[in-house]
């Protein structure tokens, strides 16, 4: 099956979602090691439940200033570069020789900002399934305002998610207003668009404490609006709460911080363990010397092609991510 991308498929494919009762993932990424785990995570997961068509969302933020996803995609740092290099990965991951081919694969821009991201929102958004289009710094009005001009502009051609409140960031200094069943009615109605994002007390980049995925304003707003919610921040929910999220109205649920950060542990468990096949016996003594590293790792021997590869790195960090896309997807498609 072929990227899909046009907005009366992409919308036919979140009903069917619905229908399935299905809470479709969307997975940020930054480079070809988390698209490909995230793709191969889903494809066994259609095997075992055994349907080879199971849908995913892929998705890059550009100029977001918490994190420009595109401009992390290339050493060039340049985003057209970074996001033509995404889009390039994605169909040849679901093009013809690829084992994902069969997979639903949806393509979404996260985070685009409406005062940022000129260039980009002036395009045809022919290559993408959805866009999210962020104007929450604004206040309410302003915020209605300007997505309302993006839908009339754009929403016949693509599927466009809001934002309707800010949500909380890392450092706490945004500011964090809850979303109403009210408020989440008007912003739907005025602006027309087609899901959005609802501040429910999840946080958004890191890890914060006293932060909490609040289930009961979900179902009021999912009895104002219908099950349009898209979650943010769902990195820092615990899978008790993330299990019943169809049924509190969220549709779409947008997963990033959990697969850069919990993957780097297992990498830097296995490069210490592996101290010198990893940099050789000299500069493991080094590290050991220095203090860097404990008496248990292992220091002699020689370094060697199966630790000192980009392809060994990226081995650990890709399995990784496959499992933890896979506990997401044990949540969702039963
Ligand atoms: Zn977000």
């Amino acid at each position: 099956m072929p990227l899909i991308l046009k907005r009366p498929d992409v919308l036919d494919l979140y009903q069917r979602g619905r229908d399935r009762g299905w809470v479709i993932p969307c997975f940020c990424t930054e480079n070809l090691t988390t698209t490909e785990a995230v793709l191969a995570a889903v494809y066994d997961h259609g095997k075992k439940i055994a349907d080879a068509k199971l849908p995913v969302t892929l998705a890059v933020t550009n100029l977001y200033d918490h994190r420009s996803q595109t401009v992390a995609y290339t050493h060039t740092r340049d985003w057209r570069v970074g996001l033509e290099l995404f889009l390039a990965d994605l169909r040849v991951l679901c093009g013809p020789k690829s084992p994902f081919r069969e997979l639903s694969v949806m393509i979404h821009l996260d985070h685009i900002q409406h005062d940022l991201d000129h260039e980009l929102l002036a395009s045809d958004f022919e290559d993408v399934s959805s866009i999210m289009y962020d104007a929450s710094t604004l206040p309410f009005e302003q915020n209605m305002a300007k997505t309302r001009a993006f839908v009339a502009g754009k929403g016949k051609k693509v599927v466009v998610e809001g934002a309707c409140d800010e949500i909380m960031d890392a450092t706490g200094t945004v500011h964090n207003e809850m979303t109403t069943a009210e408020r989440a009615e008007r912003y739907l109605k005025e602006t027309g668009v087609d899901m959005m994002v609802a501040n429910l007390g999840t946080e958004h980049r890191a890890n914060t404490a006293n932060l909490k995925y609040d289930g009961a304003r979900a179902r009021e707003i999912r009895a104002a609006i219908g099950p349009k919610i898209v979650l943010h921040g769902t990195s820092s929910v615990p899978s008790e709460q993330v299990g019943s999220l169809m049924a509190d109205g969220v549709c779409k649920v947008n997963i990033w911080t959990a697969l850069e950060r919990d993957a780097s542990p297992v990498l830097l468990r296995d490069m210490v363990a592996h101290a010198a096949q990893v940099a050789g016996s000299a500069e493991a003594k080094k590290l050991r010397d220095e203090g860097l590293l404990g008496p248990k790792a292992p220091v002699e021997g020689n370094a060697d092609l199966g630790h000192f590869t980009t392809e060994y790195r990226q081995a650990l960090v890709y399995g990784k991510m496959k499992a933890i896309v896979q506990g997401y997807l044990e949540l969702w498609y039963r």
